[in-house]
């Protein structure tokens, strides 16, 4: 019987990162872009189990944090859309619009959400009365509509993508300034789950969400070093309130308007980072509860022992199941080698092998996709090493994330560092002045763009701006970004 992989692995990740990720995605059957709409995907069933449990986790610590659940209609009226004038001019280039319908041209246009803030707010206005209604904290997961002009790319950059949105909102400002914090932690412990690594960051002021105060954002790396936004949170201020005119009676009886905040999590690009970071040439490397299985049995018959092996591969299969792990046995008239090649490209995270030693030996031949290694467990032990396993995977996946993220970055002190760090494409560290101005000539410089603060370490700066010389304000990270 052959054991030859049906096709050539992939492409080298980190060489040919292009080719790699179109080729993962073809063969992974995860997406498919040739749906008859430029820059719009079709999700098939491989890619699901990841959409649904990243969003069941987001879901999870937003209810937790007492976030609730609403669902808002996908067309806001462009008399709500123009209303907060820096929300509008963000975002104006980038929306589609609905002009007609049963052939008659609309008396008002509709904007397919790119965003919900003005969808939400003139609601928020009806539904909030008092301090006693407050805080008020909603959430909906939705997919979104931003015409992209640059070029588009399957999960990455898309025209359609999938998300979450939170819209909260409070009677006094260090609430909700304390909600960014709740949201920082609710996005670094679910992408901890996902084994991801990420930098925390504060974007420069030019830079910030259309209409926010202060933006935050967590990039992750591609092996192309460029930096991903797979989420952020905006502080709103009372700007969408008043452009709204959404108040409440404090307890004295005045009307104020409350203070808000938004978290976007970018449920197609977190998808496409958890791809990205941990696949590899054979395929998708993934945690449990993310493929299609987390267990796959793959008996390997020999005339001798054919229904031994079928016997004993049934008897694993019901004693997993039994423990509570998502099992198959694939039992499909496939070669095994064909097996091996599929359930390692779906990132199944441990397959198990039943042939004849494994009969005669009262053992299982385990096979652990993270680092194609191969062990033999006892039988008696397999329930065991399966809940051991599922942990070290993970550990062993966000190590590897981390490593190479931290390994990436590099301070520059000057303008040279800085040039040559662009270079050789790595996230650099530099102390900034500050202005737009030196940004700007950093980007005609070196195609890097300031990417802000690191909230999560505290830092402090040179005397002087890596680039220009001038006082420095703040340490910042500048990559390219995707
Ligand atoms: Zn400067």
């Amino acid at each position: 019987m052959t054991m030859t992989a049906p096709e050539a692995p992939l492409p080298d990740k980190e060489e040919e990162f292009g080719r790699w990720y179109d080729e993962i995605l073809k063969r992974t059957e995860l997406v498919d872009a040739r749906y008859g709409v430029k820059g719009f995907i079709v999700y098939r069933p491989n890619a699901m189990r990841m959409v649904k449990r990243i969003y069941e986790m987001f879901e999870e610590e937003l209810e937790r944090t007492g976030h609730m659940p609403v669902l808002f209609p996908v067309v806001i009226p462009y008399s709500y859309f123009k209303m907060e004038s820096e929300h509008i001019k963000g975002f104006e280039k980038q929306v589609y619009m609905v002009g007609e319908a049963g052939g008659e041209e609309l008396e008002e246009r509709l904007v397919l959400r790119p965003t919900s803030e003005t969808a939400f707010y003139p609601m928020l206005s009806l539904w909030m009365h008092s301090h006693t209604d407050l805080p008020m904290k909603l959430y909906q997961g939705v997919e979104v509509y931003r015409y992209e002009t640059k070029a588009t790319r399957p999960l990455l950059r898309a025209r359609g993508f999938l998300w979450i949105e939170t819209h909260d909102a409070f009677a006094r400002k260090e609430d909700a300034e304390r909600q960014i914090e709740e949201d920082l932690g609710i996005a670094r412990r679910v992408y901890d789950e996902l084994a991801l690594a990420f930098l925390v960051i504060e974007r420069e002021p030019y830079d910030k969400f259309p209409g926010a105060e202060n933006s935050y954002a967590y990039d992750a790396l591609l092996p192309n070093r460029h930096v991903l936004q797979i989420a952020t949170t905006h502080y709103l201020g009372q700007n969408f309130s008043r452009a709204f005119d959404v108040t409440f009676l404090d307890e004295h009886g005045g009307h104020e308007h409350p203070y808000t905040t938004c978290l976007g999590v970018g449920v197609s690009r977190t998808l496409a980072a958890m791809v990205i970071t941990h696949g590899d040439r054979y395929g998708l490397v993934l945690p449990f509860g993310f493929s299609v299985h987390d267990v796959v049995i793959v008996p390997i018959p020999y005339h001798d022992v054919e229904g031994e092996v079928d016997e004993k591969s049934k008897r694993v299969e019901e004693i997993l199941r039994a423990a509570g792990f998502d099992v198959l046995l694939d039992d499909s008239d496939r070669t095994p080698g064909d097996k091996y090649y599929r359930w390692e490209m779906l990132g199944v995270p441990v397959r198990i092998e039943v042939g004849r030693m494994e009969v005669r030996g009262g053992y299982v031949t385990l096979f652990r996709r993270d680092t194609r290694g191969r062990e033999k467990v006892p039988d008696d032990k397999l329930v065991e090493r399966l809940e051991e396993l599922e942990r070290e995977i993970s550990r062993n996946l966000r190590r590897k994330a981390w490593e190479r993220l931290e390994g990436s970055i590099v301070t520059a002190r000057n303008r040279d560092e800085l040039v040559e760090l662009a270079r050789l494409g790595k996230i650099i560290r530099a102390s900034f002045c500050g202005r737009k101005e030196c940004a700007d000539e950093i980007k005609d410089a070196t195609g890097y763009e300031i990417r802000g603060r690191r909230v999560d370490v505290d830092e402090e700066p040179d005397e002087r701006c890596a680039w220009c010389g001038a006082p420095a304000k703040r340490v910042v990270y500048l990559a390219k970004a995707y």
